[in-house]
């Protein structure tokens, strides 16, 4: 069933204090039954997302092969510039996108206006480079002229996680339209604000009906029944390594390039040169973003011996400080986990790894309130054989552990099959070379913690998955490449 007039206009209608979910069909916002929302604050529910039957996935699938043939005609410079005023709406309406995250995903709201802008900024590259997706002339023999055209491969299908619900689907719609791709999100059923606001500025920017359509619904039996859909021409998913296999795994069936942002368990390796104050600072810094709910979180405090137990006193020291509590008090530092799955799986390698020998610096024990509350929880002496070593965390648990030697260092790092960020922090340049050249991720950050900006490609190596998003090998992967060679006399 379609949305009202009113309900078609710009803003999203409400009911308390949280959107009215709605799908997005070609052009049209579309109602349906569905599942609760629940605030992770306090486990209430706050709202109903609709579940898409396969008429929905049909007619999204129709809507998207209509809107690439329009999309892909529109010159990069006038799909750019709707790209651009979806990001100005979307800064113009930021204050209430950032509440809305909050709500539906626990982060403080400093940290959803962050994610909002972030988002923006993911986008606003995009777009700008749609305008510089450049084949090549390869010199040829007289007569002959080689060139390579670089396409849209058509139909993208795209899956997004809980986590950052707004700038994940940022990521996705932002390389798919940059390259002239028509796409279908199913974004997350748990946090759908984010990606709903998202397409309500591009749809208010004037974006063709049917180029971008959001859907949600039960993740199986839609990534069953949009994969192998002919329609489909790529699959693009961000979530865990278990999914991401299963996903790839169908998309292979059908023959259909994938992009997969998977799970990691980053490294942070404080080398002996290094400030122990400056990195154990900056590590509980990172770890706050998004309350440690981050692909790219460090994880695994990979600490030289003569610099261990200063770091140790300081990251203890420091993260002692930090507040948790609900996303809409701005004392919070970090807020609830997003769903109940998190706080028992942290609770659970938190004990593991107390019962095999590691030392709580701080945290450890959740708040006994309503909600999923899992405090700022730093481990020490960690064993490599404790669960969370090789089990993503997914949330404020940071696990330290000493190296003997940089060598041995590396080698813990890479002992994991995950490889996406990396972290380290050194002023030699010496160690600095052989970090970059041997630590098996797609992202290292050397004395800082970002691991990826809007210009960088993204991504990671062995089951943390591969494709890029970001940076101009990120816009590639929407395209393929044709090589047309033309006899001219
Ligand atoms: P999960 O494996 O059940 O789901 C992960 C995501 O995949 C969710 O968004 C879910 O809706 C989606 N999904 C699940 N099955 C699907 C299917 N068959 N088809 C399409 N989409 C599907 O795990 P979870 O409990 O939501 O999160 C647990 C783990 O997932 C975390 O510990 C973390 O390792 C990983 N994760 C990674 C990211 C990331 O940014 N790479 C984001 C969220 C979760």
């Amino acid at each position: 069933m379609s949305a009202t007039l009113e309900e078609q206009a710009t803003a999203a209608p409400r009911t308390g204090g949280y959107p009215v979910i709605r799908m997005l069909i070609g052009g049209e916002w579309i109602k349906a039954p569905g599942a609760p929302i629940l605030d992770p604050a306090t486990g209430d529910a706050i709202g109903t997302v609709p579940h898409a039957t396969p008429g929905h996935l049909e007619s999204a699938a129709a809507a998207a092969a209509r809107g690439f043939a329009v999309w892909r005609r529109t010159a990069p410079a006038e799909r750019a510039r709707i790209m651009l005023r979806a990001v100005q709406l979307v800064r113009e309406r930021v204050e209430t996108i950032a509440m809305d995250i909050t709500l539906e995903q626990g982060k403080p709201v400093a940290q959803s206006r962050a994610e909002v802008l972030r988002g923006c900024d993911l986008i606003e590259w995009d777009a700008t480079e749609a305008r510089r997706v450049y084949g090549r002339v390869i010199p040829a023999e007289p007569g002959m002229r080689h060139t390579v055209l670089r396409e849209p491969v058509g139909v993208v299908a795209a899956f997004t996680p809980w986590n950052f619900p707004m700038s994940s689907p940022a990521r996705k719609i932002g390389g798919a339209l940059a390259a002239g791709c028509a796409i279908i999100l199913k974004a997350s059923e748990e946090t759908p604000a984010g990606a709903m606001h998202l397409a309500r500025a591009f749809c208010d920017a004037g974006l063709p009906a049917g180029a971008l359509n959001l859907v949600f619904g039960d993740p199986a039996a839609i990534s069953g029944f949009l994969i192998p859909h002919p329609v489909v021409r790529l699959v693009t998913f961000t979530g865990s390594t278990v999914v991401g296999k299963q996903l790839a795994g169908l998309a292979g069936t059908h023959m259909k390039p994938v992009i997969m942002e998977l799970g990691g368990h980053a490294p942070v390796i404080v080398c002996d040169d290094a400030d122990p104050q400056v990195a154990a600072a900056a590590g509980v810094q990172a770890k706050l973003n998004n309350g440690g709910q981050v692909c790219v979180a460090p994880t695994r405090f990979i600490v030289h011996k003569a610099v261990y137990e200063a770091f140790v006193q300081a990251y203890a020291q420091i993260g002692r400080t930090v507040r948790q509590g609900s996303g809409l008090d701005p004392h919070s530092d970090i807020g609830p986990v997003a769903n109940a799955r998190r706080l028992q799986s942290l609770q659970r390698l938190t004990d593991d790894a107390v019962r095999r020998g590691a030392r709580v610096l701080c945290g450890g024990v959740p708040r006994a309130d309503a909600g999923f509350h899992f405090p700022f929880t730093a481990l020490a002496d960690v064993p490599t054989d404790a669960l969370a070593m090789r089990e993503e965390p997914f949330g404020p648990l940071s696990l330290i552990t000493r190296a003997d030697s940089i060598e041995d260092a590396i080698a813990l790092a890479n002992s994991l099959p995950y490889g996406l960020a990396g972290y380290a922090f050194t002023e030699s340049a010496r160690n600095a070379r052989l970090l970059s050249d041997e630590l098996e991720v797609g992202n290292l950050a050397i004395n800082h913690f970002v691991s990826a900006v809007s210009e960088t490609p993204f991504g990671g190596v062995k089951d943390s998955g591969y494709g890029r998003e970001g940076g101009t090998e990120g816009l590639e992967c929407y395209t393929h490449a044709k090589s047309v060679s033309h006899l001219t006399s």
